[in-house]
Protein backbone atom coordinates (compact mmCIF):
# COMPACT_ATOMS: atom_id res chain seq x y z
CA UNK A 1 0.00 0.00 0.00
CA UNK A 2 1.01 3.71 -0.92
CA UNK A 3 1.05 6.42 1.91
CA UNK A 4 -1.45 8.85 1.00
CA UNK A 5 -1.76 7.60 -2.56
CA UNK A 6 1.57 8.67 -3.57
CA UNK A 7 4.90 7.64 -4.67
CA UNK A 8 7.55 8.88 -2.43
CA UNK A 9 11.18 9.20 -4.06
CA UNK A 10 12.17 11.63 -1.58
CA UNK A 11 16.04 11.51 -0.88
CA UNK A 12 15.83 12.22 2.80
CA UNK A 13 14.02 12.23 5.21
CA UNK A 14 11.91 10.09 2.59
CA UNK A 15 9.50 7.10 2.66
CA UNK A 16 8.92 4.99 5.77
CA UNK A 17 7.37 1.23 5.48
CA UNK A 18 3.42 2.29 5.51
CA UNK A 19 2.63 -0.74 8.52
CA UNK A 20 5.32 0.92 10.37
CA UNK A 21 3.53 4.32 10.21
CA UNK A 22 0.35 2.69 10.73
CA UNK A 23 1.69 1.01 13.67
CA UNK A 24 3.04 4.68 15.57
CA UNK A 25 -0.08 5.75 14.99
CA UNK A 26 -2.25 3.31 16.84
CA UNK A 27 -0.40 3.20 19.72
CA UNK A 28 0.64 7.12 19.78
CA UNK A 29 -1.14 8.28 22.73
CA UNK A 30 -0.87 5.05 25.07
CA UNK A 31 2.18 3.17 24.58
CA UNK A 32 2.73 -0.16 25.87
CA UNK A 33 -1.05 0.51 28.61
CA UNK A 34 0.82 3.33 30.20
CA UNK A 35 -1.70 5.74 28.76
CA UNK A 36 1.44 7.45 27.86
CA UNK A 37 2.65 8.27 24.52
CA UNK A 38 6.74 7.13 24.13
CA UNK A 39 7.36 10.88 23.64
CA UNK A 40 5.45 11.31 27.19
CA UNK A 41 7.79 8.31 28.96
CA UNK A 42 10.67 9.12 31.13
CA UNK A 43 13.79 8.18 29.30
CA UNK A 44 14.81 6.87 32.43
CA UNK A 45 11.40 4.29 32.70
CA UNK A 46 11.98 0.79 32.29
CA UNK A 47 9.23 0.90 29.25
CA UNK A 48 11.11 3.76 26.95
CA UNK A 49 14.60 1.61 28.18
CA UNK A 50 13.46 -1.59 26.81
CA UNK A 51 12.50 0.05 23.36
CA UNK A 52 15.84 1.56 23.48
CA UNK A 53 18.14 -1.77 24.25
CA UNK A 54 15.52 -3.75 22.35
CA UNK A 55 16.34 -1.35 18.77
CA UNK A 56 20.45 -1.56 19.77
CA UNK A 57 19.93 -5.54 19.88
CA UNK A 58 18.27 -5.60 16.99
CA UNK A 59 20.81 -3.85 14.97
CA UNK A 60 23.68 -5.36 15.84
CA UNK A 61 22.06 -9.18 14.94
CA UNK A 62 20.40 -7.59 11.66
CA UNK A 63 23.52 -6.00 10.78
CA UNK A 64 25.84 -8.96 11.75
CA UNK A 65 27.57 -6.74 14.03
CA UNK A 66 30.32 -8.56 15.93
CA UNK A 67 30.86 -8.32 19.49
CA UNK A 68 33.99 -6.09 19.56
CA UNK A 69 31.71 -3.20 18.46
CA UNK A 70 29.89 -0.46 20.02
CA UNK A 71 26.43 0.80 18.74
CA UNK A 72 25.76 4.43 19.92
CA UNK A 73 22.37 6.73 18.88
CA UNK A 74 23.67 9.70 18.74
CA UNK A 75 22.36 13.54 17.45
CA UNK A 76 23.56 16.12 15.50
CA UNK A 77 22.89 13.92 11.98
CA UNK A 78 25.74 12.73 9.94
CA UNK A 79 26.87 16.43 9.97
CA UNK A 80 28.12 16.52 13.37
CA UNK A 81 30.11 12.91 12.87
CA UNK A 82 32.10 14.96 9.90
CA UNK A 83 33.28 16.96 12.61
CA UNK A 84 33.37 14.34 16.00
CA UNK A 85 35.16 11.95 13.27
CA UNK A 86 38.78 14.43 13.34
CA UNK A 87 37.71 15.96 16.79
CA UNK A 88 38.41 11.98 18.36
CA UNK A 89 40.83 10.26 15.86
CA UNK A 90 42.74 12.58 14.39
CA UNK A 91 46.31 13.31 16.22
CA UNK A 92 48.08 16.26 15.55
CA UNK A 93 51.46 14.12 14.45
CA UNK A 94 49.38 12.38 11.41
CA UNK A 95 46.91 12.95 8.61
CA UNK A 96 43.54 11.19 7.58
CA UNK A 97 42.71 10.02 4.16
CA UNK A 98 39.46 10.87 2.85
CA UNK A 99 38.01 9.58 -0.50
CA UNK A 100 36.16 12.08 -2.43
CA UNK A 101 32.82 10.83 -3.97
CA UNK A 102 30.78 14.09 -4.02
CA UNK A 103 29.44 16.83 -1.69
CA UNK A 104 29.43 15.12 1.45
CA UNK A 105 32.84 13.50 1.12
CA UNK A 106 33.33 17.26 0.80
CA UNK A 107 31.47 18.56 3.47
CA UNK A 108 33.02 15.74 5.76
CA UNK A 109 36.61 16.44 4.56
CA UNK A 110 35.92 20.56 5.26
CA UNK A 111 35.28 19.28 8.69
CA UNK A 112 38.82 17.99 9.62
CA UNK A 113 40.46 21.06 8.61
CA UNK A 114 39.35 22.88 11.71
CA UNK A 115 41.09 19.65 14.30
CA UNK A 116 43.78 18.43 12.19
CA UNK A 117 45.68 17.29 8.71
CA UNK A 118 43.82 15.47 5.97
CA UNK A 119 43.97 14.99 2.48
CA UNK A 120 42.48 13.64 -0.59
CA UNK A 121 43.38 9.87 -1.25
CA UNK A 122 41.31 9.79 -4.73
CA UNK A 123 39.03 11.70 -6.36
CA UNK A 124 36.28 11.60 -9.11
CA UNK A 125 35.28 15.30 -8.99
CA UNK A 126 36.99 15.79 -12.27
CA UNK A 127 34.24 14.14 -13.85
CA UNK A 128 31.23 15.34 -11.84
CA UNK A 129 31.49 12.44 -9.28
CA UNK A 130 30.32 9.93 -11.58
CA UNK A 131 32.21 6.77 -10.92
CA UNK A 132 34.14 5.72 -7.58
CA UNK A 133 37.53 5.85 -8.03
CA UNK A 134 40.02 2.90 -7.56
CA UNK A 135 41.61 2.86 -4.46
CA UNK A 136 45.28 0.51 -3.77
CA UNK A 137 47.61 -0.19 -1.22
CA UNK A 138 49.68 3.52 -2.50
CA UNK A 139 46.85 5.60 -2.78
CA UNK A 140 47.20 6.41 1.13
CA UNK A 141 49.45 5.82 3.77
CA UNK A 142 50.25 3.21 6.38
CA UNK A 143 50.57 5.87 8.90
CA UNK A 144 47.17 7.74 8.23
CA UNK A 145 45.01 8.05 11.37
CA UNK A 146 42.17 6.54 9.24
CA UNK A 147 40.54 6.58 5.72
CA UNK A 148 37.05 7.96 5.27
CA UNK A 149 34.88 7.02 2.63
CA UNK A 150 30.94 7.94 1.57
CA UNK A 151 29.57 4.65 0.93
CA UNK A 152 26.16 6.21 -1.01
CA UNK A 153 26.73 9.10 -2.64
CA UNK A 154 23.01 10.36 -2.27
CA UNK A 155 23.47 13.62 -4.62
CA UNK A 156 25.25 11.66 -7.57
CA UNK A 157 23.92 8.37 -7.33
CA UNK A 158 27.11 6.37 -7.32
CA UNK A 159 27.81 3.65 -4.52
CA UNK A 160 30.86 1.49 -3.29
CA UNK A 161 30.25 -2.13 -4.76
CA UNK A 162 32.80 -3.56 -2.87
CA UNK A 163 35.29 -2.25 -0.08
CA UNK A 164 39.02 -1.13 -0.80
CA UNK A 165 41.23 -2.86 1.54
CA UNK A 166 42.83 -0.64 3.42
CA UNK A 167 45.25 -3.13 6.07
CA UNK A 168 46.02 -1.75 9.09
CA UNK A 169 44.79 1.87 8.59
CA UNK A 170 41.26 2.10 10.17
CA UNK A 171 38.14 2.77 7.91
CA UNK A 172 35.40 4.68 8.56
CA UNK A 173 32.47 4.82 6.36
CA UNK A 174 29.56 7.23 6.01
CA UNK A 175 27.04 4.95 5.43
CA UNK A 176 23.97 7.65 6.12
CA UNK A 177 22.26 6.64 2.55
CA UNK A 178 22.79 2.91 2.13
CA UNK A 179 22.82 1.82 5.73
CA UNK A 180 20.99 -1.68 5.83
CA UNK A 181 19.87 -1.88 2.13
CA UNK A 182 22.22 -5.13 1.63
CA UNK A 183 24.13 -6.86 3.79
CA UNK A 184 28.31 -5.58 4.37
CA UNK A 185 31.11 -6.87 6.13
CA UNK A 186 31.31 -4.77 9.34
CA UNK A 187 34.62 -5.78 10.69
CA UNK A 188 36.20 -4.15 7.49
CA UNK A 189 35.14 -0.53 9.46
CA UNK A 190 36.36 0.60 12.67
CA UNK A 191 33.77 2.97 12.69
CA UNK A 192 30.28 3.21 10.14
CA UNK A 193 27.78 6.38 11.23
CA UNK A 194 24.49 7.07 9.29
CA UNK A 195 21.52 9.67 9.85
CA UNK A 196 18.56 7.62 9.92
CA UNK A 197 16.19 9.79 8.10
CA UNK A 198 16.78 7.68 4.70
CA UNK A 199 16.75 3.95 5.30
CA UNK A 200 16.06 3.76 9.62
CA UNK A 201 13.36 6.03 10.33
CA UNK A 202 12.90 9.47 11.34
CA UNK A 203 15.38 12.27 11.24
CA UNK A 204 16.99 13.27 14.82
CA UNK A 205 18.72 10.27 15.65
CA UNK A 206 22.34 8.76 14.06
CA UNK A 207 23.48 5.39 14.46
CA UNK A 208 27.23 5.04 15.06
CA UNK A 209 28.65 1.66 14.71
CA UNK A 210 32.56 1.45 16.40
CA UNK A 211 35.27 -0.56 17.07
CA UNK A 212 35.79 -1.44 20.44
CA UNK A 213 39.76 -0.88 19.65
CA UNK A 214 39.61 1.91 17.87
CA UNK A 215 38.26 3.79 20.84
CA UNK A 216 40.74 3.64 22.97
CA UNK A 217 42.93 5.28 20.54
CA UNK A 218 40.40 8.16 21.10
CA UNK A 219 41.47 11.30 21.59
CA UNK A 220 40.97 12.59 25.31
CA UNK A 221 40.51 16.06 25.25
CA UNK A 222 37.08 16.27 23.63
CA UNK A 223 33.93 18.17 24.79
CA UNK A 224 31.60 15.77 26.81
CA UNK A 225 28.77 15.55 24.54
CA UNK A 226 31.25 15.09 21.39
CA UNK A 227 33.17 12.75 22.77
CA UNK A 228 31.81 8.61 21.61
CA UNK A 229 33.15 7.59 25.16
CA UNK A 230 30.36 9.29 27.13
CA UNK A 231 27.74 7.43 25.20
CA UNK A 232 29.55 4.56 24.67
CA UNK A 233 29.81 4.38 28.63
CA UNK A 234 26.18 5.78 29.24
CA UNK A 235 24.71 3.33 26.63
CA UNK A 236 23.42 6.80 24.67
CA UNK A 237 21.79 7.43 27.66
CA UNK A 238 23.68 10.39 29.15
CA UNK A 239 21.31 13.04 28.09
CA UNK A 240 17.40 12.82 26.78
CA UNK A 241 17.92 10.62 23.26
CA UNK A 242 15.78 11.12 20.61
CA UNK A 243 13.27 8.82 22.36
CA UNK A 244 10.62 8.73 19.65
CA UNK A 245 13.13 8.35 16.82
CA UNK A 246 14.57 5.40 18.46
CA UNK A 247 11.38 3.95 18.58
CA UNK A 248 10.81 4.12 15.28
CA UNK A 249 14.16 3.37 14.28
CA UNK A 250 13.24 -0.07 16.30
CA UNK A 251 10.29 -0.19 14.34
CA UNK A 252 11.89 -0.14 10.95
CA UNK A 253 14.14 -2.60 12.25
CA UNK A 254 11.20 -4.97 13.02
CA UNK A 255 9.96 -4.19 9.65
CA UNK A 256 13.33 -4.83 8.00
CA UNK A 257 13.13 -8.72 10.21
CA UNK A 258 9.44 -9.04 8.35
CA UNK A 259 10.91 -8.52 5.31
CA UNK A 260 13.35 -11.41 5.76
CA UNK A 261 16.04 -9.65 6.79
CA UNK A 262 19.21 -7.43 5.14
CA UNK A 263 19.57 -10.60 1.88
CA UNK A 264 15.47 -10.17 1.81
CA UNK A 265 15.87 -6.59 1.35
CA UNK A 266 18.84 -6.39 -1.06
CA UNK A 267 17.26 -8.58 -3.46
CA UNK A 268 14.19 -6.38 -3.68
CA UNK A 269 16.54 -3.29 -3.81
CA UNK A 270 18.12 -4.80 -6.82
CA UNK A 271 14.97 -5.56 -8.40
CA UNK A 272 13.49 -2.07 -7.85
CA UNK A 273 16.99 -0.22 -8.92
CA UNK A 274 16.24 -2.36 -12.36
CA UNK A 275 13.13 -1.28 -12.85
CA UNK A 276 14.02 2.27 -13.13
CA UNK A 277 17.95 1.70 -14.97
CA UNK A 278 16.25 -0.30 -17.52
CA UNK A 279 13.61 2.32 -18.08
CA UNK A 280 16.71 4.80 -18.84
CA UNK A 281 18.95 2.01 -20.57
CA UNK A 282 16.60 1.07 -23.21
CA UNK A 283 15.04 4.52 -24.09
CA UNK A 284 18.01 5.60 -26.76
CA UNK A 285 19.53 8.33 -24.69
CA UNK A 286 16.10 9.90 -23.97
CA UNK A 287 16.85 9.65 -20.31
CA UNK A 288 20.91 9.72 -19.45
CA UNK A 289 22.16 8.16 -16.57
CA UNK A 290 24.62 10.20 -14.24
CA UNK A 291 26.87 8.06 -13.18
CA UNK A 292 29.16 5.59 -14.62
CA UNK A 293 27.22 1.88 -15.21
CA UNK A 294 30.05 0.14 -12.70
CA UNK A 295 28.96 2.63 -10.20
CA UNK A 296 25.43 2.64 -10.26
CA UNK A 297 23.74 2.99 -6.73
CA UNK A 298 20.51 0.81 -6.01
CA UNK A 299 19.04 3.71 -3.92
CA UNK A 300 19.87 7.14 -6.14
CA UNK A 301 19.35 6.58 -9.33
CA UNK A 302 19.85 10.22 -10.81
CA UNK A 303 19.27 10.89 -14.83
CA UNK A 304 18.96 13.47 -17.02
CA UNK A 305 16.50 14.81 -19.82
CA UNK A 306 17.77 16.18 -23.19
CA UNK A 307 17.36 19.79 -22.46
CA UNK A 308 15.91 21.67 -19.08
CA UNK A 309 12.65 22.27 -20.53
CA UNK A 310 11.85 18.86 -21.44
CA UNK A 311 13.30 17.83 -17.97
CA UNK A 312 10.51 20.63 -16.42
CA UNK A 313 7.82 18.84 -18.20
CA UNK A 314 8.67 15.16 -17.07
CA UNK A 315 9.43 16.55 -13.37
CA UNK A 316 5.79 18.74 -13.68
CA UNK A 317 3.89 15.94 -15.38
CA UNK A 318 5.71 12.93 -12.79
CA UNK A 319 4.19 15.38 -9.77
CA UNK A 320 0.50 15.35 -11.40
CA UNK A 321 1.39 11.64 -11.52
CA UNK A 322 1.79 11.47 -7.44
CA UNK A 323 5.37 10.75 -8.18
CA UNK A 324 7.33 13.14 -5.27
CA UNK A 325 10.75 14.30 -4.54
CA UNK A 326 11.91 13.51 -8.07
CA UNK A 327 13.68 16.47 -8.67
CA UNK A 328 17.40 16.20 -8.85
CA UNK A 329 19.27 18.09 -5.42
CA UNK A 330 19.36 21.99 -5.74
CA UNK A 331 23.30 21.31 -6.30
CA UNK A 332 23.41 19.30 -9.79
CA UNK A 333 19.73 19.66 -11.03
CA UNK A 334 18.43 16.90 -13.55
CA UNK A 335 16.24 14.15 -11.66
CA UNK A 336 16.72 11.32 -9.11
CA UNK A 337 14.60 8.99 -7.57
CA UNK A 338 15.38 7.97 -4.59
CA UNK A 339 14.23 3.70 -3.91
CA UNK A 340 15.31 3.06 -0.38
CA UNK A 341 14.12 0.25 1.66
CA UNK A 342 11.01 1.28 2.11
CA UNK A 343 10.09 2.37 -1.51
CA UNK A 344 7.90 -0.34 -2.77
CA UNK A 345 8.13 -2.01 -5.69
CA UNK A 346 5.41 -0.97 -7.22
CA UNK A 347 6.10 3.04 -7.06
CA UNK A 348 9.29 1.93 -8.66
CA UNK A 349 7.24 -0.02 -11.45
CA UNK A 350 4.88 2.68 -11.60
CA UNK A 351 7.65 5.23 -12.16
CA UNK A 352 9.36 2.90 -14.88
CA UNK A 353 6.19 2.47 -16.56
CA UNK A 354 5.61 6.76 -16.43
CA UNK A 355 9.20 7.34 -18.09
CA UNK A 356 8.48 5.05 -20.83
CA UNK A 357 4.87 7.04 -21.35
CA UNK A 358 6.58 10.29 -21.34
CA UNK A 359 9.01 9.54 -24.00
CA UNK A 360 6.27 8.16 -26.10
CA UNK A 361 4.63 11.38 -26.23
CA UNK A 362 7.77 13.37 -25.97
CA UNK A 363 10.27 11.36 -27.49
N1 LIG B 1 26.01 11.92 4.33
C1 LIG B 1 25.22 11.50 3.35
C2 LIG B 1 25.71 10.45 2.42
C3 LIG B 1 23.95 12.06 3.18
O1 LIG B 1 23.16 11.65 2.20
C4 LIG B 1 23.52 13.05 4.09
C5 LIG B 1 22.18 13.66 4.02
O2 LIG B 1 21.45 13.66 3.11
C6 LIG B 1 24.38 13.47 5.09
C7 LIG B 1 25.61 12.87 5.20
C8 LIG B 1 23.98 14.52 6.07
O3 LIG B 1 23.16 13.97 7.01
P1 LIG B 1 22.44 14.78 8.14
O4 LIG B 1 21.37 15.61 7.47
O5 LIG B 1 21.90 13.71 9.03
O6 LIG B 1 23.44 15.65 8.82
Amino acid sequence: PLNQNVYNFNAGPSALPTAVLENAQQELTNFQSTGMSIMELSHRSKTYENVHNEAITRLKKLFSIPENYEVVFLQGGASLQFAMIPMNFLPKDTKAGYIMTGSWSEKAFKETTFFGEAYHVASSKEDQYRYIPEISASSFHENDAYIHLTSNNTIYGTQWKEFPETGQVPLIGDMSSDIMSKPIDVSKFDLIYAGAQKNLGPSGVTVAIIKKEFIEKANNDVPTMLDYQTHIKSNSLYNTPSTFGIYMLGEVLKWIELQGGLNAVAANNEEKAKLIYDAMDESNGFYVGHARKDSRSLMNITFRLQNDELEKKFLAEAVEEGFVGLNGHRSVGGCRASTYNAVPQEACLALSEFMKQFQQKNG
